[in-house]
């Protein structure tokens, strides 16, 4: 059915070898992880009566009220509003900042700048000009940057508490599309620590991409507050659009409040007919989450093998889905992304090219085969052409297929690397 260079198929045989004790570990968690959803799911009786679609102001939909109870049990929050109303993660967690934080307080964050979207919406992005950021409002940020090594710098953000102004210090788990490391939930649970024993700060997580990779989540270990975007891993690729947030019940409240208004809340939201895929969506989420870590371990394998450098390396524990791969030079990142794009289900005819696109100082290439447009827990990939030449990859709805993808980027890269050995 597909035929590939002798050597990328020998070199994809050794590299799920070396990546067998990875995949081990990743059935563990996915094993757990599905467990602790299918245990919420039958705890609060899910049933088919609540994917019927209710209109108008919606209200006493019980599909709405039940997914929240679910969602919050498999996470370890008190509470969780999941919801197909969020049009993206930004403005999901542009909700929750917003819902909690009130003029005068300080946000801190003490992961570095934020991920480029949330700029703005705090106000520290160059453009802008009155868009209603929080600066607008009054809320002031600081922020704690990481060492040079793109740890936490545990020491600084105790000394930054201890001056006694701030609401709410701010995490940022997943890498981005930076070379940073991910957070694990045992380095989040220490800046909870810190954080709880210094100051009377509240914490927030942006969680995107770090749902179900672990057995925790942040809630689990005391994070009063996180946001997600659906159309990453909690929505398991079946939810159309959507985010969530999860946390202390107080916190979650005021967010239903921003996310419709003061008095209404979360009593109101028609689920047009979204609940049956939302339910779906966070079922399956463990189970996929699984597929697209192996998608990333497989990768991260089998280009070392080829001699390339991509972190995480193999068997170094993951604390998202991301897998960064530097590739040296623009040619390759490429026929990177063209090989993945030819190894999709959707759109596999087409053939990513360089643009310059708005807000980025190089031009950028990106593969995408999706269902749902932007979905990145489906198998997606992303270089801007510049130093480090480094292509962020992630997603993959199963590791079977995605792997067809991945094996036809190796074949790309392998036919430069002919050339350049000429
Ligand atoms: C994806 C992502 C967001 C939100 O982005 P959207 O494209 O609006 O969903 C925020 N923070 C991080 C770290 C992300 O990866």
């Amino acid at each position: 059915m597909f035929s590939f260079d002798k050597r990328v198929e020998e070199l994809s045989l050794k590299a799920l070898e070396t990546a067998k004790k990875e995949f081990e570990t990743i059935d563990e968690i996915t094993e757990y992880n599905q467990k602790k959803m299918l245990r919420a799911f039958i705890d609060n009786h899910v049933s088919e009566s609540m994917f019927t679609e209710s209109t108008g102001y919606g209200y006493n939909d019980r599909g709405r009220e039940v997914i929240d109870l679910v969602f919050s049990q498999a996470v370890g929050a008190e509470d969780a509003i999941v919801r197909h109303n969020f049009t993206c993660g930004t403005h999901t967690l542009t909700v929750a900042l917003f819902g909690v934080l009130r003029p005068g307080d300080t946000m801190l964050s003490v992961t570095g700048r934020p991920y480029d979207t949330i700029q703005p919406v705090i106000g520290i992005s160059k453009d802008g000009g009155d868009m209603g950021s929080l600066k607008d409002y009054g809320v002031k940020y600081d922020e704690v940057s990481l060492t040079a090594d793109g740890r936490v710098d545990y020491e600084a953000i105790e000394k930054r508490l201890a001056q006694g102004d701030v609401k709410m210090v701010y995490i940022q788990r997943s890498r981005g599309y930076s070379l940073r490391p991910s957070l694990s939930v045992a380095e989040i649970k220490k800046i909870v620590d810190i954080t709880k024993k210094t100051s009377s700060a509240m914490v927030m997580v942006d969680n995107c991409y770090g749902e179900f990779v672990e057995k925790l989540e942040p809630t689990d270990v005391g994070a009063d507050l996180m946001a997600g975007s659906l159309i990453k891993n909690p929505g398991g690729g079946i939810a159309k659009t959507g985010g969530y947030i999860a946390g202390k019940k107080e916190y979650v409240e005021k967010c239903a409040y921003r996310l419709t208004t003061p008095g209404l809340g979360r009593e109101v939201g028609a689920t047009l007919g979204h609940s049956r895929e939302l339910f779906m969506g966070i079922f399956s989420a463990p189970h996929v989450v699984g597929e697209a870590l192996k998608t990333a371990a497989f990768t991260s394998a089998l280009f070392t093998l080829m001699g390339f450098d991509p972190t995480p390396e193999v068997g170094e524990s993951r604390h998202d889905i991301i897998q960064a791969v530097r590739l040296r030079n623009s040619e390759n990142l490429i026929a990177f992304c063209q090989g993945i794009q030819k190894g999709s289900p959707v759109d596999s005819f087409v053939t990513p090219e360089p643009w310059e696109m708005p807000g980025y100082d190089s031009e950028v290439i990106m593969a995408a085969g999706a269902f749902t447009l932007g979905s990145s827990i489906e198998l997606s990939a992303d270089a801007p052409l510049r130093e480090p030449f480094a292509v962020w990859l992630q997603g993959g709805l199963n590791f079977h297929s995605a792997k067809v993808a991945v094996m036809y980027a190796a074949e790309n890269v392998m036919k430069l690397l002919d050339k350049e050995g000429k």
